[in-house]
């Protein structure tokens, strides 16, 4: 299953007027800002966030997944502290323990997916990627979760990255806020990075397992967790999910000027049965 392509990947690709190997790495250099602390940015430069002008809320989000020990310890403070997320777990984790999905799923949060294999996809070629995104769709839909959002591992977006989630019905997303918690054993340094970054819209990044971090990573996650939400309770903001977070709108990667951003825009927009992906999908 692994192994399996998306040609129409590969096609929407050349298709889209994308010249060249160039044009491949370019949306990872607008997504720069992503790792920035910088409250302005650049031009050009991009981070994912929802409305800024919306109700007041904010998406809690969970990559690398699933993990036995981790995943189940998240849960239990997310239920403990009534706050909802989206989990974006590795499928090859997917099919080691699919029933921890279950648990996500009957807890109220919701499922996207960070691809089947975690690898960098400026070090993959497109094909590569093509077949990393179609095996993490085959095996989601297997377990019974189809994913609408898909998050790429390290944050790495090639033009590949985008058309293909966007072909196999995925909007990708990556962060306006996160923990880093593989940098610190402190909880309160988790919390205190994502405060600076809390605003209605926020899109927050922590990770429910240390599988590709440093070992207890997931553990500062967990205790950094009271620490947002009281933050959140201070400034009177809510967690949702990603899909109420942004409702039918698309996720737009703001504040992005420029061409890059505009291309940015135009795949989170880019109809997902175009090209005939969906159908095949459904299989
Ligand atoms: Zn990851």
């Amino acid at each position: 299953m692994s192994g399996v392509g998306c040609a129409q990947c590969l096609k929407a690709a050349a298709g889209a007027g994308l010249a060249g190997l160039a044009a491949q790495y370019v949306p990872s250099t607008a997504v720069l800002a992503q790792w920035s602390d910088l409250e302005v940015l650049g031009r050009g430069l991009c981070r994912w966030q929802g409305p800024l002008d919306g109700p007041r809320r904010v998406a809690l989000t969970f990559d690398d997944g699933p993990d036995p020990e981790a995943t189940p310890a998240i849960l239990d403070e997310l239920d403990r502290l009534g706050m909802r997320a989206t989990f974006f777990p590795v499928a090859s984790g997917v099919e080691t323990y699919p029933d921890l999905l279950a648990d996500i799923a009957r807890r109220g949060h919701a499922i996207g997916t960070h691809g089947y294999r975690h690898e960098h996809h400026l070090l993959r070629s497109p094909r590569w990627i093509a077949g990393d995104l179609r095996s993490a769709v085959d095996v989601m839909d297997a377990a019974g979760f189809h994913p609408t959002w898909y998050r790429p591992s390290y944050g790495q977006v090639t033009a590949t990255t985008l058309l293909c989630a966007r072909r196999l019905g995925m909007r990708p997303v990556l962060w306006s806020a996160w923990g880093r918690e593989w940098t610190t054993g402190d909880p309160a340094a988790v919390s205190g990075r994502i405060a600076r970054r809390l605003r209605p819209g926020a899109i927050v990044l922590l990770h429910d397992s240390d599988r590709f971090g440093p070992a207890g990573m997931w553990r500062v996650a967990l205790a950094a967790i009271e620490g947002v939400a009281r933050e959140m309770r201070e400034r009177r903001l809510v967690t949702v999910t990603l899909d109420e977070l942004v409702g039918g709108e698309a996720c737009e990667p703001l504040p992005c000027r420029g061409m890059v951003g505009k291309a940015l825009a135009v795949s989170d927009r880019w109809p997902a049965s175009r090209g005939g992906v969906a159908e095949g999908m459904n299989r």
